[in-house]
């Protein structure tokens, strides 16, 4: 029992809380329960949950709060639940420190490996701490941090220095969904533009394409439109 991970749902709405906290249950999680921003915020507090679910639109104050909240401390993995589907939305709760952002209605499968994906950030957070050092690997994919080497099953990937760069950011925030703003801010230093965001765009394509990804193809860097990149599988 003590082993279970400890899920805080933060939610208004019961219909929708029920059924989270019925979802992740059955999948053997520990879930506690809060309506409102301010409940929720003691809540965190007292139990430090190793994750939490999290509704933007609360009764008394704007979900956002509540990242703020937690993140002047910790890095306790964080999604949004939505009805907003606005990118400036996603946006702006990812650039406060949400990890990733799941849009009202969703599926109980890809729920659930979002929930499986964020609590495996907290591991790597708190275990290894930052990287680099050492070599990240996932699926067929190596990155050698010391050498600054990309291979795949073990042939070598010629990246230019700023492709390289973009792709080590993504594997050092595995499973978070990074937005343009902030990949541009860890390459180039400079906060994003039209112009910014274009040379990420055509990074982003050859990096892709030299690592064999298809057009359209989800493998290893996940695109969300007009929102950003994430690094999963
Ligand atoms: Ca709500």
């Amino acid at each position: 029992m003590n082993n279970k991970y400890k899920i805080l749902i933060i939610e208004d709405e019961s219909n929708i809380r029920t059924m989270v906290s019925t979802m992740l249950e059955t999948n053997g999680y520990q879930v506690i329960l809060a309506e409102t921003c301010s409940t929720a915020k003691l809540i965190f507090d007292s139990h430090l949950p190793d994750l939490v679910i999290l509704d933007l639109g609360l009764p008394d104050a704007d979900g956002i709060q509540f990242i703020k909240h937690v993140r002047k401390n910790l890095l306790t993995p964080i999604i949004v639940l939505s009805a907003r589907t606005s990118e400036s939305d996603k946006v702006i709760a990812l650039d406060c420190g949400a990890n990733d952002y799941v849009t009202k209605p969703f599926g109980a499968a890809e729920f659930l490996a979002r929930v499986r994906t964020a609590l495996r950030i907290n591991r790597h957070s708190t275990k290894e701490g930052k990287l680099p050092g050492g070599k990240f690997t996932l699926g067929d994919m190596t990155i050698d941090y010391d050498a600054r080497r990309v291979s795949i099953r073990g042939d070598e990937i010629k990246l230019t220095q700023t492709e390289y760069n973009i792709l080590a950011v993504l594997s050092e925030h595995c499973g978070k969904m990074m937005t343009y703003s902030a990949i541009i801010k860890a390459i180039w230093g400079e906060s994003a533009d039209e112009g910014s965001i274009k040379k990420l765009q055509v990074n982003m394509a050859n990096i892709r394409r030299k690592l064999g990804i298809k057009p359209g193809e989800a493998k290893y860097i996940i695109n969300e439109l007009g929102v950003g990149y994430r690094m999963d599988q």
